[in-house]
């Protein structure tokens, strides 16, 4: 993308940017840290109205560092990915230690679960830095104007065309015109303001561009969640600190494999991971496994903190209970 086409883009985005709870003038270093985190793999819609619960409770990156880990997770429940939850706490300990967010990328890359994106976006949004922030939106709009099939190449050729001193402001255009017109399928080319400069509209086939990612066949496993019952509660228990969903909430239940126990479920849950589909299998049982735990009223279940895995199960399971010859 030339520096007209570029010109064209900025213009464009200081009349049409999106209106966002974390785009705040100026632009404040925590909120634009924590938005980049909930955004990765999360869409704006879903991650607004738990980004302004989020700042709401922890208005500062002290406040959120001195929380206790479990309301972080439990605020983080649904939105999946808690990897990004425990790097979030571990990334606020350590940026509160040291006083305050540092301002340039290279130091920003060394915290805690900053990656390349985030360390970049952060950069150059919040501290004015020209870092080049390249995410799946960039690389889709990048393949189509210069008309490149890999996404990874596009991303990289895009990397020449942020203008001097406004890296922020260009990343945020770019992100904006992927998400509002320069769509993954049906992009809306006539409102697109460097449409002249488009090598896939050209080609007449922006929806080829960037070329499909291979799909993989994902892998199946099968996992037990115990079903404790005592008057109104049901055991929960708190998942290791490390792995999958670590430190949630959870049912409790043995490792997940890749054979279906032989057990009587009245109710099994199918779930998708980015890698696996599980088949988490309720099965009740008369006392709580041996281990920490703790009793949670059933009516209470919503302020547990359960990750979508584990709430669907429950749900699941409560309906077996009231309807019992409709269970699995
Ligand atoms: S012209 Fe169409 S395909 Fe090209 S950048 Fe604009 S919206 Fe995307």
């Amino acid at each position: 993308m030339d520096a007209t086409a570029a010109n064209l883009l900025l213009d464009h985005h200081r009349d049409h940017a999106r209106d966002l709870p974390w785009r705040m003038t100026p632009r404040d270093p925590y909120r634009t840290w924590l938005s980049e985190v909930m955004l990765q793999q999360t869409t704006v819609a879903t991650v607004t109205p738990r980004f302004l619960r989020f700042v709401e409770r922890w208005p500062t990156v002290e406040a959120l560092a001195a929380a206790p880990d479990e309301e972080v997770l439990g605020e983080w429940a649904g939105l999946g990915y808690y990897a990004r939850a425990r790097n979030l706490i571990a990334c606020a300990c350590a940026v509160a230690a040291r006083g305050g967010f540092p301002r340039t990328e290279g130091a920003l890359r060394k915290l805690p679960g900053l990656g390349a994106y985030t360390a970049a976006a952060v950069a150059a949004i919040a501290f004015g830095e020209d870092a080049v922030a390249i995410d799946t939106n960039v690389e889709r709009v990048a393949a189509r104007v210069f008309g490149i099939g890999d996404r990874k190449a596009a991303g990289e050729a895009a990397r020449g065309s942020f203008p001097a001193g406004r890296h922020g402001e260009f990343a945020e255009a770019l992100m904006d015109l992927g998400a509002s017109i320069c769509r993954p399928k049906a992009p809306n080319c006539p409102a697109c303001p460097i449409a002249a400069q488009c090598k896939a509209r050209a080609l007449g086939s922006p929806e080829a561009f960037p070329a499909p990612k291979v799909k993989r066949v994902r892998p199946h496993r099968y996992g037990i969640a115990w079903w404790a019952r005592r008057g109104d509660e049901v055991w929960l228990v708190r998942r290791p600190g490390s792995g999958l969903l670590g430190g949630m909430a959870a049912l409790p239940g043995p490792e997940w494999g890749e054979e279906r126990p032989a057990a009587n479920a009245i109710a099994i849950h199918r779930h998708g991971f980015t890698h696996f589909t599980l088949d988490l299998m309720v099965v009740p049982c008369a006392e709580p496994p041996p281990g920490e735990g703790w009793w949670q009223p059933v009516g209470e279940l919503a302020s547990a903190g359960l990750p979508t895995l584990y709430r669907r199960a429950v749900e699941a399971a409560l309906e077996a209970e009231r309807e019992p010859r409709l269970a699995a």
